[in-house]
């Protein structure tokens, strides 16, 4: 949920949509018998001000963490794909 800063080692509390940025992952459920899953769903994220200009939040191996901003834009073309929604609106 977005009750807080996605960064485990960040305390910031969410309270205003246009502070910070929000990741919009699509994850893929990964079945133990290795089926493949059709269904996938939304799960939403948010970044402080402060971490959302060193890192984002990315899905890995079926674990939702977070990456430095360069690494996880080296990695992009092998990652799933990440919607970042401008906090604009
Ligand atoms: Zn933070």
């Amino acid at each position: 949920m977005l009750s807080k800063c996605a960064n485990p080692t960040c305390s910031a509390g969410f309270r205003y949509l246009r502070q910070g940025r929000i990741f919009n992952l699509e994850v893929s459920p990964i079945c133990p018998n290795g089926d493949v899953q059709v269904s996938h769903k939304i799960e939403h994220f948010w970044l402080c001000d402060s971490c959302a200009g060193v890192m984002e939040v990315v899905w890995e191996n079926g674990v939702v963490s977070t990456q430095p901003l360069r690494a996880a834009r080296a990695k992009a073309k092998s990652d799933p794909k990440v919607l970042a929604m401008g906090a604009s609106s």
